[in-house]
C-alpha cells in the first residue's frame, strides 16, 4: 500500500502542503503546472500517494493515471490552443527523471517552439530483435 513520504516535495504539493497552481484535484491526483515549464501550460500529474516510478505502481493505481491524462490533454488543447502535446513520463535518472516521485509530463506544442523531447533513430537488427521481444517476454 502506498504512502506519503516524508520529505518528498511532490508528496508535499500534491497534498497541499506546499502550495502550488493547480489546475485539478481528485481523491487520488493533484495536476500543477511545472514550476519551469517547457512550453506555456507545461502541467504534471501528481498522484498523492508516493511510488517513486512507474515501476513501483501497481496495476489498480496505474489504471487510473492514463484517463485523467488523456482528460487533462483535451482540456489543455482547448484552452491553450495549441498545436500538439506530449504525455512523457521519466523513471531513474538515466531516462531524465529528478524528481523521485512518480509524475506524468504534459507538454503542450506550438507550431516552431524549441521544445525536445525527440531522440536519434538507430537501425533496428532483426535476430536482435528477436531476442528482445523473448527477454521481455520472460518477464511479463
Ligand atoms: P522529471 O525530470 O521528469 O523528474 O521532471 C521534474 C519536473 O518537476 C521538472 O519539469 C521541474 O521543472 C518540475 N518541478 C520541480 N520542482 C517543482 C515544483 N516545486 N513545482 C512544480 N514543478 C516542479
Ligand atoms: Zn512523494
Amino acid at each position: 500500500m502506498a504512502k506519503i513520504k516524508e520529505d518528498c516535495i511532490f508528496c508535499k504539493i500534491a497534498n497541499g502542503q506546499i502550495p502550488s497552481n493547480s489546475v485539478y484535484e481528485d481523491e487520488d491526483f493533484n495536476v500543477i503546472l511545472d514550476i519551469s515549464p517547457a512550453s506555456k501550460g507545461h502541467a504534471l500529474i501528481l498522484p498523492k500517494v508516493h511510488y517513486d516510478n512507474a515501476y513501483e505502481m501497481d496495476e489498480a493505481f496505474a489504471a487510473k493515471v492514463f484517463p485523467l491524462a488523456t482528460k487533462l490533454a483535451g482540456a489543455m488543447k482547448k484552452a491553450l490552443n495549441c498545436d500538439g502535446l506530449n504525455i512523457v513520463q521519466n523513471n531513474e535518472e538515466a531516462a531524465g527523471q529528478t524528481v523521485f516521485h512518480f509524475h506524468m509530463h504534459l507538454i503542450p506544442r506550438y507550431e516552431g517552439d524549441e521544445v525536445d523531447v525527440t531522440w536519434k533513430q538507430h537501425e533496428s537488427v532483426a535476430e536482435e530483435q528477436s531476442e528482445i521481444v523473448k527477454q521481455i517476454q520472460k518477464e511479463l
